[in-house]
């Protein structure tokens, strides 16, 4: 009988150790922390809910308003009451990440998936690389913080450990460029949390990211606020979320920061995913999406399609499957989104690259028929083909709206006013204090640490 390691108990892990085990195939999903708070903006599209079988209960908030914010502060509201009706069918879930993996992975092992909570530390990958596997580990189970050294001979590993993956280590996957995204998550005075209920921010802005976006995105009880950006200006990243702090101090007044989170985002996939019997899915691949920063569906995909795969050629279990058989997931994988993830991609490029581009970017995002192509491909995962009319006016609305970005580009960045409170009364009570805790910024705004700052 097959013998199959998952390492790694996130969305990716978790969807891949399910389908084994449903299969009946012997697995063991490996999870280092259990209630590991995977530092990210939990925001899912719909398309999730229903193809994963998710409950309401992982669900804090169903967002159904997105506003926009270009360099120059012009907001643009994305209502899907607006693009779908007044049907509440169609909503951006936001979950915390510790409460989604902890109910995707206990359902894995419900379903007869071997869960330990272990920290793996070496793989032996065998002759060429080609199994079978041995897997030392820290055992974590009887609560002892340094783990009792335990090993376990498999015939195949599904790598779904992250960004960064040591299963890609010990397979030679090859290295790629790694993103950094950098978030604070912060309380506010209910005042303005009233506000950001069903409501999630983006700003734009080489303010806040040279080559991506901010965010605040509404969570259980609080905003996890945060911005990214490429490999090449990682450095710079705490002066960014200095930024998106000072665009949007007028609304996040008085709040505290509650938990300070980075972690590095893959920009695009290994060189190698599968080699022998070993395969990577979710970030250990590099499945996130430019222009959204999108991971976690792409992760819980990747991580069913690698084992759908794998249950067909071993036939339930019965037979070890080849390196080529394991790379028909790919091709599959490559087949089903290499497109979407080529669109984002010069999307990114073309819309993120200077602040003209950017307020170009805002005013599209006002028409109706951009806003539906938008979330019927975000919330569903589908293209939709538009009609040849529609085209034309989507390249006449780029040209025209690009012309005009440039001259609505700012020379400087102002916050954006306060949504719930008169500017007098927001200027007295930043007087007394802006956020409290989180990264260290000076009296102008500007992040104490960083010694760099950007050039527009
Ligand atoms: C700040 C930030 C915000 C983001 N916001 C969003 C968002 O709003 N929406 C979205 O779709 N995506 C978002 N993403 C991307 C998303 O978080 C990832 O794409 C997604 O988590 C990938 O899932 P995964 O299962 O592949 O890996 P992970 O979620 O990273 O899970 C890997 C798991 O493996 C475990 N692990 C690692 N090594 C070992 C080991 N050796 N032994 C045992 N266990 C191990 C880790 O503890 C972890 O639980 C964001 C990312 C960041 C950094």
């Amino acid at each position: 009988m097959l013998r199959v390691a998952v390492i790694g108990g996130g969305p990716s892990g978790s969807c891949a150790a399910e389908i084994l085990a449903k299969a009946g195939i012997e697995t063991w999903i490996f999870e280092r922390k259990l209630d590991n708070a995977k530092p990210c903006g939990g925001a899912i599209p719909l398309c999730m809910v229903a193809e994963f079988d998710l409950p309401d209960s992982i669900i804090d908030r169903k967002v159904r308003n997105m506003r926009m914010i270009s360099p120059s502060n012009r907001e643009v509201d994305i209502s899907l009451d607006k693009v779908y009706g007044e049907t509440e069918n169609e909503y951006i879930g936001m979950c915390r990440r510790e409460v989604m993996d902890a109910f995707m992975r206990d359902r894995a092992a419900d379903l007869g998936a071997n869960l330990i909570n272990g920290l793996v530390t070496k793989i032996d990958t065998g002759t060429n690389k080609q199994g079978p596997y041995q897997l030392t580990y820290s055992d974590f189970s009887n609560g002892d913080t340094t783990g009792e050294t335990k090993k376990l001979e498999v015939d195949l590993i599904i790598g779904a450990d992250g960004a960064n993956s040591r299963t890609a280590k010990a397979m030679d996957a090859g290295d790629y460029n790694v993103a950094i995204a950098f978030q604070e998550r912060i309380k506010l005075p209910s005042k303005e949390m009233v506000y950001y209920e069903d409501l999630a921010e983006m700003y734009v802005g080489t303010d806040v990211s040279p080559d991506f976006y901010g965010w605040v995105f509404p969570k259980y009880d609080h905003v996890a606020v945060g911005t990214g950006t490429m490999q090449k200006n990682q450095s710079l990243i705490k002066s960014l979320q200095a930024g998106v702090r000072e665009r949007a101090k007028k609304r996040l007044v008085n709040g505290e920061v509650i938990k300070v989170e980075a972690h590095p985002i893959p920009e695009h996939p290994r060189p190698r995913r599968v080699v022998g019997r070993m395969a990577l899915v979710g970030d250990a691949a590099g499945y996130v999406t430019k222009s959204s920063g999108e991971g976690i569906y792409f992760a819980a995909k990747s991580g069913r399609m690698c084992a759908e795969e794998i249950v067909k050629a071993s036939e339930g279990g019965k037979k070890i499957p080849t390196e080529d058989e394991l790379k028909k997931y790919l091709v599959k994988w490559d087949k089903k989104y290499g497109a979407t993830y080529k669109v984002l991609e010069i999307l990114q490029n073309i819309f993120y690259s200077n602040d003209g581009a950017r307020e170009a970017f805002v005013e599209m995002c006002d028409d109706l028929d951009v806003q539906r192509l938008t979330f019927d491909s975000y919330l569903y995962k589908t293209v939709v083909a538009m009609k040849p009319l529609q085209q034309i006016k989507l390249t006449l609305m780029t040209i025209g709206s690009v012309l005009r970005g440039r001259a609505l580009a700012p020379d400087k960045y102002k916050p954006v006013p306060s949504a719930v409170r008169e500017d007098e009364e927001v200027t007295k009570m930043l007087e007394v204090c802006s956020i409290k805790g989180g990264i260290k910024v000076d009296k102008n705004g500007r992040a104490t640490t960083e010694a760099k700052s950007l050039s527009k």
